[in-house]
């Protein structure tokens, strides 16, 4: 059974809409359709409303401050959104911190995943048809939870789990939940595993945003290790796409990998944002002296890539957006939006600093 986005007249429920794709999802759900979105989010130091503040249909947009942690707030915040579907965002989602501390991990992505899958099954089971047969569950989730490729290679949905974060293995843990309720209680879940995105609205603690700001700010760009670590980068309006697709026409009980297929070492993508801005905003170096090798993260996966075949096959899932203008586009982004950046550094008191060393 196929959602219709635009003529369905859904009630959207996203949790980690405050968040950095999560924003995305709700600011494409408000310009492309007339649903209803409950944006449920426990606002935390990585939450920011103001680019959803800006979107036509605003007045289409309910945010449901609750925190997946809290089962009570959970079930209330279903119970009022009352969604057709779901798509679950809301996650710590930063490795380092997790390395730093792991506890709100667990309590986030596992317990936060299993108090919205059972609030969520209990509105389903008792949903009347034919709203209850066309409802989804949608579970975003990473590639990080298929551990660490060789030079050879791409992860799809066959690969085996192998996190070996503390962040990874919380993802992974959720995505086991998600699978045993489908195959348990026949709760029509989707999965998705995705790449790493990038774009504009995200958080400045990771890789791209940070480098910009340090270059901005004539700051020592820090690279882990050798900088040889490869991601395979996409650009988050392309991942939100791919989530819309596979909640509304994906088939039940299945995962969709989603990639971008822009392989690229860490320090080539920090030398790409200095040669961006060596064009720009010349200074009388090149930004690539800012470029400083830094320890490694301990446990550092050496490289992902993910193989899109199946989504792109069976749903026509594509990315739009080449990399090197979607980089350019965010470089720009930032450049316009260094208030933006200050604010949100002072609001959650982290200023660039290394987290996550041990
Ligand atoms: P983010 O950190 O920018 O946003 C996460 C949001 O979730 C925040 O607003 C936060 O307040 C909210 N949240 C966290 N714990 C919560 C809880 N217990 N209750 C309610 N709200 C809570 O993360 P993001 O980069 O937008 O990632 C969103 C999702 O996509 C995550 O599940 C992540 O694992 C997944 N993902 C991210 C990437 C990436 O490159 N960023 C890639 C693949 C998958």
């Amino acid at each position: 059974m196929i959602l219709n986005i635009k003529t369905d007249n859904l009630r959207v429920l996203v949790t980690g809409g405050a968040g950095f794709i999560g924003g995305c999802l709700v600011r494409s759900l408000l310009t492309r359709s007339n649903a209803i979105i409950f944006n449920l989010d426990k606002l935390s130091y990585a939450s920011d409303l103001s680019g959803i503040e800006q979107t036509v249909n605003i007045s289409n947009h309910n945010l449901i401050k609750a925190d997946l942690n809290n089962y009570d707030e959970t079930l209330s915040a279903v119970i009022k959104a009352d969604p057709d579907i779901i798509f679950h965002l809301a996650a710590e989602s930063h490795v380092d911190r997790s390395i730093e501390n792991a506890k709100p991990f667990i309590e986030s992505n596992i317990i936060g995943t299993f108090n919205l899958l059972e609030s969520a099954r209990m509105h389903w089971e008792k949903m009347e048809l034919p709203r209850k047969e066309r409802f989804r569950f949608l579970h975003v989730s990473t590639d990080e939870v298929f551990g660490s490729l060789t030079e050879e290679g791409q992860f799809s949905e066959e690969s085996p789990y192998d996190p070996r974060s503390p962040y990874s293995a919380s993802k992974a843990a959720s995505d086991h939940l998600c699978n045993a309720w489908f195959h348990t209680f026949n709760f029509p879940v989707i999965k998705t595993n995705c790449s790493n995105n990038f774009g504009p609205f995200q958080f400045p603690e990771k890789l791209i945003p940070l480098i910009i700001i340090k270059a901005l700010n004539n700051l020592p760009i820090p690279i882990y290790g050798d900088g040889k670590n490869i991601r395979d980068w996409l650009f988050v309006e392309d991942h939100v796409d791919a989530l819309i697709l596979a909640g509304t026409q994906g088939e039940v009980g299945k995962t969709y990998c989603i990639g971008g297929s822009n392989e690229k070492t860490n320090l080539e993508i920090a030398e790409s944002i200095c040669e961006l801005f060596d064009i720009n905003l010349p200074r009388k170096q090149s930004y690539k002296n800012l470029i400083k090798f830094v320890k490694d993260r301990p446990g550092h996966d050496k490289r992902y890539a993910i193989n899109s075949e199946l989504i792109t096959r069976e749903l026509g899932w594509n990315a739009k957006h080449d990399f090197n203008t979607a980089l350019s586009k965010t470089v720009e982004w930032y450049t316009k939006n260094q208030e933006w950046c200050r604010n949100i550094q002072k609001k959650s008191g982290y200023r660039g600093q290394r987290i996550g060393l041990s």
